[in-house]
């Protein structure tokens, strides 16, 4: 192994291989995940500053019979990005390929390599005029490699697609060295099989990503956020259908949060205002992006919500009256996953459903929950616009959280994805499979489609060293 160490080292300098043999050097940020469900023991960790780079360490590895993980910002949710436990594994951070290669204003695109930040690549876009739409709670340090391999969401899905709608074209290393460059600008290109899309989403197994070529959209004139209390999830869903009627393609995000993830983040965040929360079973976070003008939006606003109100979808209302109210009432919105890890270990389901099929969903699956659980509580809330409900079970009230994951995670997550697989839900929305859910995959996957996966994995990596372990076993 010391060869290989070496053989790295000549490809991307001494001082961006780390390794344990220097006892300073502490390696966990790359070797322990988000959640801090999982902590592994690299071989080293290589970081590489140009794509002809990745290219060398991918070969050098491959030829060594050394296998790698692809990491970004590291914030991944299903323990994908970190190493196993054997230090045999070489994780291949981007974070130092970071440079926006070009922006396209006329093409309305953005070439920009794999470790550029999330919310750096935003700014620069807005620098240069541009609305990059890909917005999650934790832009501040995943990279749009990350992004992509795991096809992202967020809050802006139901106006914009996933990371994968959003991108033209890819460079990637394949598991043999070699470079694909297919950064193209097309939005449209009738050539064979699409294996861009093959890419996005394959959390690292199929190939690196080392830069992409990404959409841009012009910069919307105002942008205005409501939070609404509904009596119900029923009355959410057909809040939903005004405001796709009353907005049309204004309508960029429509978040649902029920009233314990709400109370969480009042009681672990005090500071925070939380509207409404209290006397109501969900409220709804929703966002109008206008071309014309505030005026306009607001007009759009008001008749929207004075519809929801005459026919009962609505109860009460507020209307951010500035951009500081707006960014407070997301703020709450993204300090539910926070204010739930401030409470505890819980175990978490990132599903999605039919949307029609949601109110069923969660009166059935809370009840069977209440019935085979006694007192678990439920932290549910999430991307209501797009079908995706972070349908979160917290421990019963005095029960500690890390005996109550240990005893009951399995058995939950068996009822949760068994009604998952009832209502033709999937049982990971945005998150991805990762390890965390590679043995669950197959109990609810078609088996045909993941024959086809396994053949794609063969095909492109037959010695998989791209990640194994991870996806597919
Ligand atoms: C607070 C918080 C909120 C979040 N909210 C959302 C949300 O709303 N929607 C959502 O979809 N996700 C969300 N996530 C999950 C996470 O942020 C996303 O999955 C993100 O896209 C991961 O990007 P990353 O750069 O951190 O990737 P990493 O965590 O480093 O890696 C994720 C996976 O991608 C692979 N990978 C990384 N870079 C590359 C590359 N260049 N080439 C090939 N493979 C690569 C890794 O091997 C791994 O399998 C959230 C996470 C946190 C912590």
């Amino acid at each position: 192994m010391n060869d290989l160490i070496k053989i790295l080292q000549g490809i991307v300098g001494a001082g961006q291989v780390l390794t344990h043999d220097d006892p300073a050097t502490d390696l966990s940020a790359w070797e322990q995940d988000w959640r801090k469900r999982a902590t592994g023991r690299a071989l080293a960790v290589v970081r590489p500053g140009r794509t002809a780079e990745v290219a060398a360490v991918v070969k050098a590895c491959a030829a060594a019979g050394v296998s790698i993980v692809p990491q970004g910002g590291n914030t991944g949710l299903v323990v994908g990005s970190v190493p196993d436990d054997s230090g045999s594994q070489v994780v291949l951070s981007l974070t130092r390929m970071n440079a926006v290669r070009a922006i396209d204003g006329d093409n309305l695109t953005m070439t920009v390599e794999a470790g550029c930040v999330l919310q750096v690549l935003q700014e620069q876009a807005e620098k240069a005029g541009y609305l990059f739409p890909l917005s999650l709670a934790a832009e501040g340090s995943c990279t749009i490699g990350g992004n992509l391999a795991t096809n992202a969401g967020g809050t802006q899905v139901v106006r914009y697609g996933n990371a994968r709608e959003l991108c033209l074209g890819l460079e990637v290393v394949t598991a043999q060295g070699e470079v694909w460059n297919g950064l193209s600008g097309l939005r449209k290109d009738n050539t064979g099989y699409d294996l861009r899309d093959l890419f996005v989403g394959s959390e690292g197994t199929l190939g690196v990503i080392t830069a992409a070529t990404m959409k841009l959209y012009p910069l919307p004139a105002a942008q205005l956020t409501a939070w609404a209390a509904v009596p119900s999830l029923e009355a959410a869903v057909q809040l939903l259908g005004l405001a796709h009627r009353h907005l049309g393609a204004g309508l960029t995000g429509f978040e649902v949060m029920g009233q314990f993830a709400l109370s969480l983040v009042a009681q672990h965040f005090p500071q925070q205002r939380v509207p409404l929360w209290a006397d109501h079973p969900y409220c709804v976070l929703l966002e109008n992006s206008d071309s014309e003008s505030e005026d306009h939006a607001r007009g759009q606003f008001e008749r929207l919500l004075e519809t929801a109100f005459e026919s009962g979808v609505v109860s009460d209302a507020v209307v951010a009256e500035s951009l500081q109210q707006a960014h407070a009432l997301w703020h709450i919105r993204e300090s539910i996953p926070l204010a739930q890890a401030e409470e505890g270990l819980n175990i978490k389901h990132d599903i999605s459903i039919p949307v029609s099929k949601i109110p069923a969903f969660c009166a059935e699956t809370d009840a069977l929950l209440q019935r085979e659980v006694a007192g678990v509580r439920l932290v549910n809330f999430g991307h209501l616009g797009d079908g995706n409900l972070h349908y979160n079970v917290q421990a019963p009230e005095g029960i500690d959280p890390a005996t109550f994951l240990r005893e009951q995670e399995e058995r939950v997550n068996h009822l949760v994805f068994d009604q998952v697989a009832r209502f033709d839900g999937s049982i990971s929305a945005e998150h991805g499979v990762g390890s965390l859910k590679v043995d669950t995959l197959p109990q609810y996957k078609d088996p045909v489609a993941l024959a086809l996966m396994k053949s794609l994995k063969r095909a492109l990596d037959p010695q998989n060293i791209l990640n194994p372990g991870r996806v597919l076993n």
